[in-house]
């Protein structure tokens, strides 16, 4: 069989859209110079197969990620919308060589903030609670593991790094100071609202959706929008409900896998500033299929890739 290779680099010439900018794991463009779309507040907003970890960029990409990851935020999209949630999706109309994993989307001012909701106790969480016994200011129970369910959500924000910096957890009240009282409050909302309807369609589908990011932006008029990538096994962390055992590390559908083999296998040092190793295929082809799994159980449907 052919092997599969992931698409890492930059598009750069693409029919109609000029190159503005390159996120670890997408690109965008705006509407080239008399272009069908110049003149429109819009972005082409492309998913590459990179995946990061621990902000680092690794090679090689996962085959087929970008499109998992655009087809899985566009049908969350859809769901969403039905409960009355706007996002940023003008149309998928975009140049064949990025069909599938490109989307037409509203230019917003996007929040200086992501918008985390916890259902569940792991990662940056769990290691905050382990010294302060609350996670960004909010104070939980004792006793919480590994995977423990919280007694409700949490929205837990965070600063959004520039690149190559690492985000950081601040308190409600960081938020507040950043980006205003009214923006928080608005964020904080939509955010929990968007966790309760997400986590009973993922329990539905078998899936605990344990955490999850949101990116925000406001329109011109001043709307909040949903923006970004939303409800991906990489803005989120899915476990199988049939799995989950509090006072461990859960299986999962995301890309705890990929910094599972990086910290425990690889020998890469997470703090020693060098690159990590690259990817073997195994891993390569455990990550992709992890990823279709999510896919396929929260959509019900299969992705021809
Ligand atoms: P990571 O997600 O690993 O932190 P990143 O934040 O560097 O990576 P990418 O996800 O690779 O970024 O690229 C997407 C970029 O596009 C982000 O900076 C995101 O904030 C921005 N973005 C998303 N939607 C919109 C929008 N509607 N208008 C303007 N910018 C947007
Ligand atoms: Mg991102």
């Amino acid at each position: 069989a052919k092997a599969l290779r992931g698409e890492i680099k930059v598009t750069a010439q693409l029919p109609g859209w000029s190159h503005v900018a390159s996120g670890k794991v997408r690109e965008l463009y705006e509407p080239a110079p008399g272009s069908a779309w110049d003149g429109e507040d819009v972005l082409l907003m492309v998913a590459t197969d990179r995946v990061s970890a621990y902000d680092h960029v690794l090679s090689p990409g996962i085959p087929g990620k970008g499109t998992i990851l655009t087809q899985l935020s566009l049908w969350w999209f859809e769901q969403l919308a039905a409960e009355g949630i706007g996002n940023h999706v003008v149309s998928t109309d975009v140049p064949q060589e990025v069909a599938g994993r490109g989307l037409i989307v509203r230019r917003l001012e996007m929040v200086q903030a992501e918008a985390i909701v916890r259902g569940y106790l792991t990662g940056s969480g769990l290691t905050e609670y382990g010294s302060t016994g609350s996670v960004t200011g909010i104070p939980l129970p004792e006793g919480l593991a590994d995977g423990s369910r919280l007694p409700e959500p949490i929205f837990t924000p965070s600063s959004k790094a520039e690149y190559g910096e690492h985000d950081v957890n601040i308190t409600y009240a960081q938020l507040e100071d950043k980006i205003g009282a009214g923006l928080a409050e608005r964020v904080r909302c939509t955010s929990m609202r968007i966790y309760e309807v997400a986590e009973q369609k993922a329990r539905e589908a078998g899936i605990v959706l344990a955490d999850t990011k949101f990116e925000f932006g406001l329109s011109p008029e001043g709307d909040l929008v949903l923006a970004d990538e939303v409800l991906t096994p990489d803005s989120s962390r899915f476990w199988p409900a049939d799995q989950w055992e509090p006072g461990k590390a859960q299986p999962s559908f995301d890309k705890q896998f990929v910094r599972d083999w990086l910290t425990n296998e690889s020998g890469w040092n997470r703090d020693s500033g060098v690159t990590p190793p690259p990817l073997p295929d195994h891993i390569v082809a455990a990550t992709r299929d992890r990823y279709m799994e999510a896919y396929r159980k929260l959509t019900g449907t299969d992705l021809s890739l």
